[in-house]
């Protein structure tokens, strides 16, 4: 037989409430470190903090100026209670701080004995602060710094207008109200409210912009408007995405994602969004670009809050330009998330510095596939002034590239990094000069992304962990 773990359903010994403190005083107690601590956390709220201390250390004491404390500088008495809601002892002396626990219960007042769990009538939580929303996380003294790792998750979760959202949505409760009926539609007033055009005019800064939305959705009945999200999903690894694409990936109806995005990625966003591949890698396009800008159109006319998942950057070889365009034409809400692009994720696996002081001072982002025609592109003149070049989409056509930068005139023994699957655990690195670039085009081996390097400052990369690119006599190699 299974038995049930100790701890199903285990009740709390410490039931969390959030005290009111504005226009009340909490007390601590203490000279140093650990008072200044409670100090910090309390200062987070309205209350008026009163510093009971004879010889207040250096910090402590610029706390106490800086933050308009009361501070008191005699040595504790229960006259120090006037008023508290609360009171903190954090004298460093256990005697000292039993003393002050007995004399504020005898005064009615709840008190906190800092690291002295068992002379505690309350703890205190790790606090996720976006006032006037709070997330307050307690272990009973379990642990501090699982509270401490809990907390940064939640932190991580929230949007930093989340704050600002929820005033804004305490000033426009009452006409919510007024306007719209109870039930289905003003649950749908305040989702939209949250997650929508509000909430995107919030985080914005734009105040003006924010009142005008909420407007629009009380007399559109509370049925938000359809929002498309660009979002760049990084180079490949999951925890190389934005705080925002991570939140906007939790909060979507549907994720379109390019076929570069690895699954690890797209199982970031809200478990039951739609998920749908838009395919397009080299040679298996599943969708075209016209049928992907339409799908876009669609979903956001159908209200949806899309996420547009691309891989790296969305405005680097991402075609959102179309994209951009056919939502603006349609007259449907997007933005852009940013994501680190692949050059970037190329280089910090390379140690490539790719401005490097007195040799390279600008950079090139190109493909290997505008190269038609016979006139050289503008950007070989650029390397040979000493650019450093990032080549996406430029295997196939190494050769290609090769050949016109060496008959631009740049030197056959310029470096050249290479990087397969940058940023994820199965990446490749290999290094040569442009001599060798061509080597890549017939290397079937190498069936990730690839991203090509080239410059002088890539001789300042670190090749311990790079093979050469000339030698191809590998048993692994299939050429
Ligand atoms: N928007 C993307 C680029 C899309 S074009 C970005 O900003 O990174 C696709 C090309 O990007 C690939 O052919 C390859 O050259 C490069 N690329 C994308 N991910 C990569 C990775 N993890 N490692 C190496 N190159 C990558």
């Amino acid at each position: 037989m299974v038995e049930k773990p100790e701890h199903a359903n285990a009740k709390l010994n410490a039931f969390p409430v959030f005290l009111r403190v504005e226009g009340r005083v909490v007390v601590v107690v203490g000279d140093g470190d650990e008072a200044l601590a409670k100090a910090r956390l309390l200062g987070q709220s309205a209350a008026t903090i009163r510093i009971v201390s004879v010889k207040p250390e250096a910090d402590l004491a610029r706390w106490v100026r800086d933050n308009d404390a009361e501070l008191v500088p005699a040595e504790w008495s229960t006259e120090h209670l006037a008023n508290a809601v609360l009171v903190f002892a954090a004298t460093g002396d256990e005697a000292r701080d039993a003393a002050i626990v007995s004399d504020a219960r005898r005064a009615g007042v709840a008190a906190n004995a800092v690291d002295r769990p068992a002379l505690c009538d309350f703890f205190t939580p790790a606090l996720v602060n976006r006032a006037p929303v709070a997330v307050a996380i307690g272990t009973e003294g379990a642990g501090p710094v699982l509270a401490q790792m809990i907390r940064a998750r939640i932190d991580t979760m929230l949007s930093p207008s989340l704050g600002p959202l929820a005033a804004l949505a305490a000033a426009w409760r009452d006409a919510a109200e007024r306007v719209l009926p109870r039930g289905a539609a003003r649950r749908a007033f305040w989702k939209a409210f949250f997650s929508g055009a509000p909430a995107r005019a919030v985080e914005a800064g734009d105040a003006a912009g924010a009142e005008r939305a909420v407007s629009a959705l009380l007399e559109a009945g509370g049925k938000a408007g359809g929002h498309v999200a660009l979002v760049g999903a990084g180079p490949g690894s999951e925890d190389l995405i934005t705080l925002r694409a991570h939140r906007l990936l939790m909060e979507a109806d549907v994720i379109v994602h390019d076929a570069l995005v690895p699954d690890a990625v797209i199982a970031l966003g809200r478990r039951d969004a739609e998920r749908i591949s838009a395919g397009k890698r080299k040679g298996c396009h599943s969708k075209t670009q016209k049928e992907i800008n339409d799908l876009l159109v669609e979903l956001g006319r159908a209200g949806k809050r899309v996420v547009r998942l691309k891989s790296g950057d969305p405005l680097v070889f991402g075609r959102a330009g179309e994209e951009m365009a056919a939502l603006r034409a349609a007259g449907i809400s997007y933005e852009i998330v940013p994501g680190v692009t692949a050059a970037f994720a190329a280089a910090a696996d390379f140690e490539l510095p790719l401005t490097l002081r007195g040799v390279s001072s600008s950079m090139v982002f190109t493909t290997g596939h505008d190269l038609k025609g016979k006139t050289l592109p503008d950007w070989a003149q650029l390397a040979i002034d000493g650019a450093t070049v990032a080549v996406y989409m430029g295997r196939s056509n190494a050769a290609d590239v090769a050949g016109r930068l060496a008959d631009a005139g740049l030197s056959p023994d310029t470096a050249v990094a290479v990087v397969e699957n940058a940023s994820l655990g199965h990446k490749r690195l290999f290094h040569g000069t442009l001599a060798d670039l061509p080597l890549l085009q017939d290397r079937n081996d190498l069936i990730g992304p690839v991203m090509t390097i080239i410059g002088d400052a890539v001789a300042g990369a670190n090749f311990d962990k790079s093979q050469p690119l000339a030698a191809r006599i590998g048993a692994d190699v299939v050429i």
